[in-house]
């Protein structure tokens, strides 16, 4: 069995720009997340990004805009994820969609594909919805509240770690 960090993009990798899908928006959340990942990838980590992408299904872009912003996001890094699951759907649109946060379909599909082993694996993203679906997979989770300041204090949905910086999750991760 595998470990894995399941990863968030928007405001999590990137700055969120509200449905980002431009290239030219496309600016890290911090220039050394490359560094953190490459320690979390020595440790055994596979790199998964789950995303909700429902402008696709909006029309605001396609998805060869969504695998072109993942390029430049790649390129910015300087790596490659091992995989990448995205929900191109938006309940008014296409109904309710067992991949789309905070269901945890993502995560099922990742854990077919890998045989992951989910009580070693952390779940990182900048909203609750990220954080209630993995809950629901017993993943260790770790909020990234940079961008969002969310206040998480009557929150039904509590994150084992609420962080403000790639450098404390890569304390997490690879030191606790
Ligand atoms: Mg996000």
């Amino acid at each position: 069995m595998r470990k894995a960090l399941f990863i968030d993009r928007d405001g999590t990798l990137n700055v969120d720009v509200n449905y980002a899908h431009k290239v030219e928006d496309c600016h890290l959340l911090e220039e050394w997340i490359w560094e953190v990942l490459q320690k979390c990838r020595d440790a055994g980590y596979l790199l998964i990004v789950t995303t909700n992408q429902a402008g696709i299904d909006k029309w605001y872009y396609t998805e060869e805009d969504f695998w072109k912003f993942h390029a430049e996001l790649e390129r910015q890094l300087g790596m490659q994820f091992d995989k990448v699951y995205f929900c191109p759907y938006h309940p008014d649109i296409s109904g309710e969609h067992s991949w789309r946060k905070p269901n945890n379909g993502m995560i099922l599909q990742a854990n077919t594909d890998f045989d992951i082993d989910l009580s070693a694996s952390y779940m990182i993203g900048d909203n609750l919805k990220d954080i209630e679906a993995w809950n629901k997979s017993q993943c260790k989770t770790i909020l990234i509240n940079k961008q969002n300041n969310l206040d998480v204090t009557d929150s039904h949905v509590v994150p084992e770690y609420v962080v403000m910086s790639w450098q404390e999750i890569e304390k997490i991760i690879l030191h606790t």
